[in-house]
């Protein structure tokens, strides 16, 4: 790792500023701003409307600290999984989603996860570390690179669902979605952009307060705290009485409905009581369901419920007009489907 200052860390108006203290025009700050965010430059050399003598200066004070897409997986459905490869040499796994209409990109926030659910791969990579703002977006732009390749459109959807709790990581989360949104990065609308979290109370509170404008999924999968605390051990902390306290929050500041996702794995919430308990949990802010399908990640000790208990799920929320969405998993041969980020290849 070089000593020199990552340029990226820098706001456009520092990089003014650093221009002006270098006896050099501010505007120059802008164009190099462009180059670092819109264009994606990997290097100074790639600058081409600077001076030689500018790009070496930057080349003294700054190193750029981009991503590299390490390998590059491609599903038989179309999906696409990316193993990055970040300046320290640690890796995460980001994933693109086609659809005849649109493309997703499922981007990681933490190197490793912060939390254990014990369904999911990878809560069991240690939680290295939270990703900076731009190894976020970089994700995002390399997404949207390969989606003009392959799919000769650009990329119209993110979703903060690939490895770690970016509630835990907010800071960043949020100026990396910034940089997305800014039409100075990619000039994405935060109606396309959705963030998935375990459920940190107090978090879903702060983004209420910061008034953000995109989506909310919250991954509840039971509505029972005593069973939800043993697939997700941190609801000990955060328990359910207080996730619905800050949903509430959320709604009322927001108006914005909230995506509960859920999986049905037999013997666990196959019940009635299951089924009950979320319709009652989905009565007190205006929300859909998502029911995801389980990708397996080992053991068996989870295996998805049977089809007639999925049933039993739908016809019992859409009786009490919940609107709820079947999701299929996609890109499960190549590892890259919900829970299965792990960093196998
Ligand atoms: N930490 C955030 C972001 C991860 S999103 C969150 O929990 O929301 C990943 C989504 O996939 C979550 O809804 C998670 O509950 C779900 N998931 C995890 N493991 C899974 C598995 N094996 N099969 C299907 N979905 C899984």
């Amino acid at each position: 790792m070089s000593t020199k200052k990552d340029i990226r860390a820098l706001t456009k108006e520092q990089l003014r500023e650093f221009f002006v203290a270098n006896g050099d025009k501010a505007f120059r700050g802008n164009q190099v701003y462009e180059w670092l965010w819109n264009k994606s430059a990997h290097s100074f050399e790639a600058m081409t409307n600077l001076s030689k003598a500018t790009r070496e200066m930057l080349q003294e004070h700054f190193v750029i600290n981009h991503i590299e897409v390490d390998n590059m997986q491609r599903s038989k459905d179309g999906t696409v999984k990316n193993a990055v490869r970040l300046h320290d040499g640690l890796i995460v796994e980001s994933v693109l989603i086609p659809t005849e209409t649109r493309t997703t990109a499922c981007v990681s926030s933490q190197v490793g996860c912060s939390l254990d659910c014990k369904f999911c791969a990878t809560a069991r990579l240690k939680r290295m570390r939270n990703l900076n703002p731009d190894e976020i977006y970089d994700q995002v732009a390399a997404i949207n690179k390969e989606s003009l390749l392959y799919y000769n459109h650009k990329l119209s959807n993110i979703v903060f669902m690939g490895m770690g709790e970016p509630l835990m990581n907010y800071k960043n989360v949020m100026k990396s979605i910034e940089k997305i949104t800014s039409p100075e990065g990619l000039g994405m609308s935060p109606k396309r952009i959705t963030l998935s979290t375990s459920g940190v109370p107090k978090m879903i509170k702060k983004m209420a307060d910061d008034e953000v404008k995109f989506n909310l999924a919250v991954s509840l999968h039971s509505a029972i705290d005593e069973k939800r605390t043993k697939i997700m051990p941190f609801n000990a902390t955060f328990p359910l009485a207080d996730l619905r306290e800050s949903l509430e929050y959320w709604y009322a500041k927001t108006q914005r409905r909230i995506t509960y996702e859920y999986v049905v794995w037999g013997g666990i919430n196959d019940q009635k009581e299951d089924i009950d308990a979320l319709i009652k949990f989905c009565s007190y802010v205006p929300c859909k369901v998502n029911l995801i399908e389980y990708n397996p990640i080992d053991d068996g000790e989870f295996q998805q419920a049977s089809p007639q208990a999925i049933n039993n799920y739908i016809s019992n929320l859409e009786m009490h007009g919940i609107v709820v969405n079947v999701r299929r998993s996609r890109g499960k041969d190549i590892d890259a489907a919900c829970g299965q980020l792990a960093n196998k290849s």
